[in-house]
């Protein structure tokens, strides 16, 4: 019979963990449960609807398509997340912004904060969830990007998170903030890299920018300084090879305390400045 230990079994290669872990999110979803449950039930047998859905999902990903796109779930900081192939998948090296962006922010009074390119708001509603008192603005120039991310307030109930649909700090209006974040575009565009794996289905806008990967980066710190107020930080994502060129950016645009931070990986991954 086609037990879901059968069903699984057919993908548990010695060496292929992944294929595995994968097999199984991906059975989960075609049922409508968790891993958990499979453990639980590997003597049951599947309907033909979900075992269909689940060789469809199997083939699905055989082409290459990232399990969070087929799931149309990923997990980032404290939050289940919808992402469509309208926003980048939230990675863990960004859980390192996040971490940057509450130090700068108290706990226990009012703060500015905005996420500029939010894609599915990820960075804006982890910090969101952790500082009830920030008001947080996340902006995104795609409005089915934005469409997502609002789609994530609401159905994890935020109330201190506010949207506005333009190009990063042109997004921004009036308002001086006191921590602005970004995990901006910032992979060179003849990357390589862009046509392997999950960056291959991701949207192109959020990934690339311009041949040394910077042009987004210096469009932010070019007119950041304008919307922050003073001692206020900005805080950046970029590539591992990209800390001592953004911070040359940040200070050519008068930043002050210029950094680089590492992630857990041991690459630089974050750098940021305050204004003067
Ligand atoms: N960190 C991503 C990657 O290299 C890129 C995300 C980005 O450009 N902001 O896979």
């Amino acid at each position: 019979m086609g037990t879901i230990r059968k069903l699984l079994g057919a993908y548990s290669r010695p060496g292929e963990v992944e294929a595995r872990h994968e097999a199984e999110i991906l059975l989960g979803h075609a049922l409508g449960r968790d891993r958990a449950w499979l453990f639980t039930h590997a003597d049951d047998v599947p309907g033909a609807d979900a075992v269909l859905r689940f060789r469809q999902l199997m083939q699905s990903r055989e082409r290459g398509e990232p399990v969070a796109y087929l799931t149309g779930r990923r997990g980032f900081w404290t939050l289940d997340l919808a992402v469509t192939p309208d926003v980048l998948i939230p990675r863990p090296e960004t859980e390192l912004l996040v971490e940057l962006a509450l130090e700068r922010i108290p706990v226990g009074s009012e703060c500015e904060v905005a996420d500029l390119g939010t894609g599915s708001g990820a960075i804006a509603l982890a910090i969101a969830s952790e500082r009830p008192l920030a008001r947080v603005l996340a902006t995104d120039a795609s409005a089915p990007a934005l469409a997502v991310a609002r789609e994530n307030a609401e159905r994890l109930d935020f109330n201190n998170v506010e949207f506005a649909l333009g190009n990063w700090c042109a997004a921004m209006g009036a308002r001086l903030f006191d921590v602005i974040v970004s995990n901006p575009p910032y992979i060179e565009a003849d990357d390589i890299h862009l046509d392997q794996g999950d960056l291959r289905f991701e949207p192109q806008s959020a990934l690339a920018s311009g041949s040394d990967g910077l042009d987004a980066i210096r469009d932010i710190v070019g007119s950041a300084s304008t919307h922050l107020g003073p001692g206020a930080w900005l805080l950046l994502e970029h590539g591992h090879d990209q800390g001592e060129r953004v911070r040359a950016i940040l200070e050519s645009q008068g930043f002050s305390e210029t950094r680089t931070w590492r992630d857990l990986a041991g690459k630089d991954r974050i750098s940021g400045g305050q204004r003067a």
